[in-house]
């Protein structure tokens, strides 16, 4: 299955001179969304992995399927001010400004090895700040696992020190 024929691409969202992948037309589709989830468990190989962390939001949408798949249990990272208990938090550049990820405190056991999973590679500001808060925890970055990313950016730059995968290239 061609998963690219799934991703529109969305002029000046959301703001202008951004091209934004929407992923909506791959998740509506019943066999579309089953297929890319399979290939995106397939993707995983034979890593063990304790944990899969969801990036807010979107990385929300095929994180918890992972977990399940693999047995592991799901831990969100979220952005600043949205996690109720103690937490740890990280804050990285972006192309203007700046923005935070928090993850609870217990969510990582020492040792346990972790995936994180997240829709998009742009930059890679954002896996880089969800690696490192695993890492300050005590968790092993076992792959950084996305559905889509856009080579232009060059984010697996951003990311040189960990194993990453993605299903589909732009
Ligand atoms: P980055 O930190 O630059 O790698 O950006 C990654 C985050 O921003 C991901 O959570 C994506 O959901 C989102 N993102 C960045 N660029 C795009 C894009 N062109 N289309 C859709 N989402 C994007």
């Amino acid at each position: 299955m061609d998963f690219k024929t799934y991703v529109r691409d969305i002029q000046d969202f959301p703001e202008k001179g951004i091209v934004f992948k929407d992923i909506s037309p791959l998740l509506k589709d019943e066999r579309a969304f089953q297929a890319a989830t399979k290939a995106m468990i397939a993707m995983v190989g034979n890593n063990a992995v304790d944990k899969v962390i969801g990036i807010e939001s979107r990385g929300f949408f095929f994180a918890p399927l992972l977990a399940f798949e693999l047995s592991a249990g799901f831990v969100p990272v979220r952005k600043v001010g949205k996690l109720p208990a103690d937490k740890i938090s990280r804050t990285y550049a972006l192309e203007y400004g700046s923005d935070t990820l928090e993850i609870h405190s217990d969510s990582i056991t020492k040792g346990d090895r972790v995936l994180i999973h997240d829709d998009v590679l742009a930059t890679g500001g954002t896996a880089r700040a969800a690696c490192e808060l695993v890492e300050s925890l005590g968790g092993e970055v076992v792959l950084c696992h996305f559905l889509l990313e856009l080579d232009f950016l060059n984010g697996r730059r951003r990311l040189e020190n960990y194993p990453a995968k993605s299903l589909m290239a732009f």
